[in-house]
This record gives C-alpha cells, sequence and structure tokens, in this order.
C-alpha cells in the first residue's frame, strides 16, 4: 500500500501525547529509532528531574515565577534530555537519556559528570523545595 507522505506523518502522531511529539521533532537523532521507539520511552520515564527530582509541574511553576532565570523564557518551561555520558551526543542512544530540568541542566554542563552532579543535585533540590513554598 502506498500512502501519501503527509498523511502517513499525521497517522503516527495520532492520539499520541503532544509533548512526547514535539520533544521528538525536537531532535533529528531520533528519526533512526522512530517515534514510536521514542514514545514508548519517553512514556516509561518519570517526569522529573534526574538531580534534583523537581517534577515538570514545578519546573513550569518556577519557570513563571522566575522568568529572569531561564534565558529570557526560552528554557525552563518543561524538562529537558540530558546525556548521562556527555561525550555521547547521539539522541538516538536512549539508555543514556535522562530527564533534567532546567537549572541543573544547565549548571550541569559538560564538566561536572551524572554521578558528580547527583551529589549537587541533591542540594539543589533543597533550594528549589525552599522557592516553591515562598
Ligand atoms: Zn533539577
Amino acid at each position: 500500500m502506498v500512502f501519501n507522505n503527509s498523511r502517513e506523518q499525521s497517522n503516527i502522531y495520532k492520539n499520541k501525547p503532544k509533548e512526547s511529539i514535539d520533544i521528538y521533532k525536537s531532535k533529528k537523532d531520533f528519526k533512526k529509532i522512530g517515534f514510536d521507539v521514542f514514545n514508548s520511552w519517553y512514556s516509561m520515564q518519570e517526569k522529573c528531574c534526574a538531580y534534583c527530582g523537581l517534577t515538570a509541574l514545578e519546573s513550569l511553576q518556577l519557570y513563571f515565577r522566575f522568568p529572569e532565570s531561564t534565558r529570557g523564557g526560552k528554557r525552563g518551561k518543561r524538562l529537558e534530555l540530558d546525556g548521562r555520558d556527555s561525550s555521547i551526543k547521539d539522541y538516538s542512544k536512549l539508555e543514556n537519556l535522562i530527564l533534567a530540568c532546567y537549572w541543573c541542566n544547565n549548571a550541569k554542563t559538560n564538566y561536572f559528570t551524572y554521578d558528580e552532579f547527583m551529589i549537587i543535585g541533591k542540594a539543589i533540590k533543597n533550594i528549589q523545595k525552599s522557592r516553591l513554598i515562598k
């Protein structure tokens, strides 16, 4: 059977979460594994920062509370993708991917390792919790 390309495109996203579609489309590497594989992985992820535990909703709350801290509102609205091993640049290696909040991802850069930033993430968690209460 021959599909019209645009119809085929829209069918793979039918009834799928918009957030998953948006993140899938944000990285060309994901095309190597396809949307269904990505979406299965994404749906299994706990929607919180691997380092500080901030949830997607809490990230959104901090985004609105501290708009000046998010690169002019460009980041922070949702959790971001980060690599455990930052030397692996291929986003299709799902076993390397974690979800991180903007603040941890921005502070970690490629300087700190995953294990090192897990220690720092505990301190960030305490600060984030106090800012959410204020
Ligand atoms: Zn975090």
